[in-house]
C-alpha cells in the first residue's frame, strides 16, 4: 500500500477519538462549554450511562443562528484568536474541537438562543449536511448527543456497562458542582433525577451533601503572592482509599504534583480530598493533551510547596502530635 491521504470522514473520526474517549468526555466538554458561556444552571440528562443519550442544557450566552454550523466545525472557536492567547488561557475551552469531534461520532443536535434575540435556532444534520431551522427557545444552549460511537464500533466495544459509565459521569458532575458552587447543576439518568445542586454558593454545603458530613470534613487554605490553594479532607479511616479531586483555575485535572504534595504525608494517603488551586493563567500550560486533563506548571516546585503547606496547616488544626512525613 503506497502512501495516501485518509478520506476526510476517516481522519475526523480518528481525531475525534483523541478528544472523546467515552460518554464522560462528552459530558465534560459540554459542561465546560456551558461554564464558558456564563451559565448559572446546567442540566445533564443521560440515557443508559450516556451510551444512547447525552443532553446538556444551559442558560448561558448562546450562539447566533448563523454561527451554529461554524460552532461544529473543526478548529472553530470564539475563545482564542492568536498565538499570544495560548500563553494565558482564561477559558476552559480554546481548541475548537469538542463539538466537531462529538458530531463526527454521534447523532448530534444543537439548539441555541441568545438572550438578546427573540428567537432561537436548531441545527441538525441530514446526510452530513447542516440544516438550521428557527425555533422558539428559552435563552441558552442545549446539545443533544445520541448513539455515541454508532459509527466507530472499534471504540464502542471499549465502553463499560451503562451503570459503570454512569458512575463516572455522576462523579464528574458532582466535582463540577464543588468547583462552581454558584452554578445549579442537575443530573438525570434514564428519566430519574439523581443529583441536584442548589447553586447557592457554598462548597461546604455541597461537600456535606455529596461526601456526607460524617466523619467531619476539615478545610484549610494557603495563599502566596500570586497563587492560592484551598483544600478539604474527609478522613475515612486508615483502611480507606485515597480519592483526590483537583481543580486548577476551575479546570478538573489529574496532576502528579498535587497528588505527591499531599501523599508526602503518611496520614494523608487516605480518604476524600478536594483541592482547588488558583494560579496566574500564564503559569499553567493546559495545551498538553487534547482532553486537557493533564497540565504543566511553569513553577511546579512552588505549586508543590503551596499544597504541602495547606495540607500541613490542615493537620496542625486537629492534632498536637508531630506531623510525620512518609519515610520518617
Ligand atoms: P471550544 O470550547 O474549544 O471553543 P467547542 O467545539 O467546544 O470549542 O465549541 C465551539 C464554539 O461553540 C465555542 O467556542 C463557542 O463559541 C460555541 N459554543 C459551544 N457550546 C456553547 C454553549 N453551551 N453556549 C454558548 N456557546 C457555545
Ligand atoms: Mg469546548
Amino acid at each position: 500500500m503506497g502512501i495516501h491521504r485518509l478520506p476526510d470522514g476517516l481522519s475526523r473520526k480518528i481525531a475525534a477519538g483523541e478528544v472523546i474517549e467515552r460518554p464522560l468526555s462528552v459530558v465534560k466538554e459540554l459542561i465546560e462549554n456551558s461554564l464558558d458561556a456564563g451559565a448559572t444552571a446546567v442540566d445533564v440528562e443521560l440515557g443508559q450511562g450516556g451510551k444512547v443519550l447525552i443532553s446538556v442544557k444551559d442558560n448561558g450566552g448562546g450562539i447566533v443562528p448563523e454561527e451554529l454550523p461554524l460552532a461544529v466545525e473543526k478548529h472553530a472557536t470564539s475563545k482564542i484568536s492568536s498565538e499570544a492567547d495560548l500563553e494565558a488561557i482564561a477559558t476552559l475551552g480554546y481548541r475548537g474541537e469538542a463539538l466537531s469531534s462529538v458530531c463526527a461520532v454521534s447523532h448530534f443536535e444543537l439548539y441555541s438562543r441568545r438572550p438578546d434575540l427573540p428567537e432561537g435556532a436548531s441545527l441538525h444534520y441530514e446526510n452530513g449536511v447542516p440544516r438550521v431551522t428557527a425555533v422558539p427557545l428559552r435563552p441558552g444552549t442545549t446539545v443533544v448527543v445520541k448513539d455515541l460511537f454508532y459509527n466507530l464500533p472499534a471504540r464502542r466495544k471499549f465502553l463499560k456497562t451503562a451503570a459503570a459509565e454512569f458512575r463516572r459521569i455522576s462523579r464528574l458532575v458532582q466535582d463540577y458542582a464543588f468547583a462552581y458552587p454558584a452554578v445549579a447543576f442537575s443530573l438525570t439518568h434514564d428519566g430519574k433525577s439523581v443529583f441536584k445542586s442548589s447553586g447557592g454558593g457554598s462548597v461546604e454545603k455541597l461537600l456535606a451533601q455529596i461526601w456526607g458530613d460524617e466523619p467531619e470534613i476539615r478545610a484549610s487554605a494557603f495563599e502566596a503572592a500570586t497563587s492560592s490553594v484551598r483544600l478539604w479532607w474527609q478522613d475515612l479511616g486508615p483502611q480507606s482509599r485515597f480519592q483526590l479531586v483537583s481543580f486548577v483555575n476551575g479546570r478538573r485535572v489529574s496532576d502528579a504534583v498535587i497528588r505527591s504534595a499531599i501523599q508526602g504525608f503518611h496520614w494523608a494517603t487516605r480518604g476524600n480530598w478536594l483541592v482547588m488551586l488558583s494560579l496566574p493563567a500564564e503559569d499553567v500550560d493546559v495545551n498538553v493533551h487534547p482532553a486537557k486533563s493533564e497540565i504543566l506548571f511553569r513553577r511546579s516546585g512552588e505549586v508543590y510547596d503551596l499544597v504541602r503547606k495547606a495540607a500541613e496547616r490542615l493537620a496542625k488544626g486537629f492534632s498536637d502530635a508531630p506531623i510525620l512525613e512518609r519515610g520518617d
